[in-house]
Order: structure tokens, then sequence, then C-alpha cells
């Protein structure tokens, strides 16, 4: 039985349900305007929708746990604000290459013994090359003989690069979008959003999962924000998983100096993803070292069902693995291993 009902106004367009429907998928399309008034709502009210909205979607209390590996780390050509990989900042990362098939293998063996089931590979190219592609396609293949899934970071793609790394058995690509267009050139000038958008496009059409995010705490407005998960939320469909940083002020790097967010505005962003983007994993990434045990337990209040698992995420530091399985113990969630998932991590991509 259909009742007369919208929910909620804030939508771009209203939504007819029925009664006894479990939940509305709603894939957009949202406007800046209506994700701006979600993260203006009072704290506790949208903390009840987007934990009303997970729970429609999501099994309560299960969080995946995400682990990454650097395969070739440093002296990157892009200049991300954020990234100690950039080659031009002076920043201690020494810069290595492309790391052995065997190297791979020995850490990717490790990760399933130690429960995981997804293997994500970070490389800190601008574009891989096509030889680039060859090696990784290699290091996909043998991390598949493993029996894992697999996931990648590799920057920008052209359409045949995503058709190879298909072919070689990749399961996930992760492109993050960082922030919003408006704010984009204030934070990387060596490239443009459209880029991101088109290598995002050619690994949907290769038909390789999204990791698609963004970070919070570069000194952009609160538009900003809201501009981000519109584009996210727009995407068609939206990604798989959605990776939301909190940035690391990494000394050297142009955004060494910004203001810290307010973990209360932090929380809002993870509880927009969630209610725009019901069934992504969105992941409570980069930053988390930084947040405390409070703010997080509000992150996943929010929504949050996944973290990076593990002492380092690509360059950065993370909460080291006991004080996580402490922390999840304290709060009753369940945590399940499954390296990387649908990746994403902090420095970039
Ligand atoms: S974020 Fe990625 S693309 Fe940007 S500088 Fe770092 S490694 Fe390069």
């Amino acid at each position: 039985m259909e009742i007369n009902a919208t929910i909620p106004t804030h939508r771009a367009q209203p939504v007819r349900i029925h009664r006894n429907a479990v939940a509305p998928v709603v894939a957009g399309p949202w406007t800046v305007e209506a994700i701006q008034a979600l993260l203006d709502k009072p704290f506790m009210d949208l903390l009840f929708e987007a934990q009303t909205v997970h729970r429609q979607h999501w099994p309560a209390g299960n969080i995946e746990l995400a682990t990454l590996l650097s395969v070739k780390t440093g002296g990157c050509p892009e200049n991300c604000g954020y990234c100690p990989q950039a080659a031009e900042f002076d920043t201690g990362v020494k810069a290595d290459k492309l790391m052995e098939v065997d190297e791979v293998v020995r850490a990717a063996q490790a990760a399933k013994d130690a429960g995981a089931t997804r293997f994500c590979m970070g490389a800190a190219w601008r574009a891989p090359k096509d030889r680039d592609i060859e090696k990784v396609s290699a290091l996909i293949g043998a991390v598949k003989g493993l029996g894992l899934q697999t996931c990648a970071t590799l920057g920008m793609l052209e359409s045949h690069q995503a058709q190879a790394l298909k072919d070689a058995g990749l399961d996930y690509y992760n492109h993050n979008l960082d922030t919003a267009p408006e704010y984009y050139s204030d934070v990387v000038s060596t490239r443009a959003y459209q880029d991101r958008l088109d290598t995002l496009a050619h690994v949907r059409t290769a038909g390789i999962s999204v990791c698609c995010g963004g970070i919070v705490g570069m000194g952009e407005a609160p538009v900003h924000r809201a501009g981000l998960i519109a584009q996210l939320a727009n995407l068609q469909p939206y990604p798989e998983s959605v990776p939301i940083n909190s940035l690391v002020r990494v000394p050297g790097t142009p955004l060494a100096d910004s203001a810290p967010v307010d973990p209360l505005d932090f929380v809002r962003v993870i509880a927009v993803a969630r209610i725009t983007m019901p069934k992504a994993r969105v992941r409570l990434s980069a930053g988390r070292q930084q947040m405390g045990d409070a703010v997080q337990a509000l992150c996943f209040l929010a929504g949050a069902n996944s973290i990076f698992y593990g002492d380092k995420l690509l360059v950065t530091g993370n909460p080291d693995v006991e004080a996580d399985v402490q922390l999840l113990g304290k709060l009753g969630l369940n945590g399940h291993r499954t390296t990387t998932t649908e990746k994403e991590q902090t420095e970039c991509r």
C-alpha cells in the first residue's frame, strides 16, 4: 500500500514510499543546497537520520577492516597540497621504485594469513605508463593467485589501461575526488577535476568497482564539503566505497598549517555521506590517530562502517592494531578483515 509521503524535503526529488518498505534507495540527483541543508541540521537529528539509514542497509556493528600496501612510494610529479609523496615537497619521504612481485606476494600472503580477503596496492604516479600497467598487472595476477580480491590506486588511467587492469583481475580501483570542483585548484594545480572524473568513467566502463572519496580539513568552506558529497553521490552509480579522510598535516606540505577541522564537523560529513550513499562502504580513513576514541565512536554512529587497519597507511601513521582491537571491543563492534576494500587512502589518489 502506498502512503502519500515524501522523505525528507532535502532530497532533490521527492520519493514515494510504501508501507513496510525497507528503505528507499536514493540514487540522486542531490543538489549542493540539499546537502548543505543536511550538514546544517541539528547534530543529534543528523546522527539519528544517518544511523537510521545505516541500519536499513547494513548490519549494525559490522566494521570492515581494510589494509593497504604502498608498492611504489614517493617521487610523484603531482603537487597535491596534502601529500608527502609529492616530489617537490620536502617531507623526508624517500622515493622508491616499484616493488618486485615476490615482495608483494609476501606482503599479500601475510595479509591473507592475518585474515584479509582483499589486498590493495598503491603507487605514487601521476598516470602510469603502459609498461607500468604491465608490471602492476603481474602483481595483480600474483595476488589474485593467492585467492585474494585485488584493489589498486595508481593515478589517472586511460580507458585501455583500465581494461588491461580488469583483464589482469583487478576488482577495485581507488581514485579520490578530494574536494569540490570549485576548491580543487586551491589543492592541486597539476591536473584538473575533469581528469579525475574521466578516470572514474574509464574504471566504471571497464567493469571495475569504484572507491572514491575526499579529504576534510584542507581549508575548504562548508559549501565545498557539500560540493564534494554532491559530486560523489551523483555519480551513476555512486561509488561502492567512499573514504572520508581528515587531513593529516604533514610538515613540508603546503597544507601543513591548515586549521584543524572541528571534529563534530567531520562527523557531520560522515553522516551526510551515509545518508546520500546508503549502500556504500563509508570508510573512516586518514586522521584517526588525531581523533581519539570518542570522535571515532561518533563517526561509527554516523554510519562509517570501514576503517584502515594496520600501523601505517601509505606513508602516514595510523592507530596501532591493538588500539583498534580495543576500541572496537569497547564499542561492541565486530571488525572483519578484508584488506582494502574498495580502498582508498589518504594520501590521495
Ligand atoms: S596524492 Fe597521489 S597524485 Fe597527489 S602527489 Fe600524492 S601520490 Fe601523487
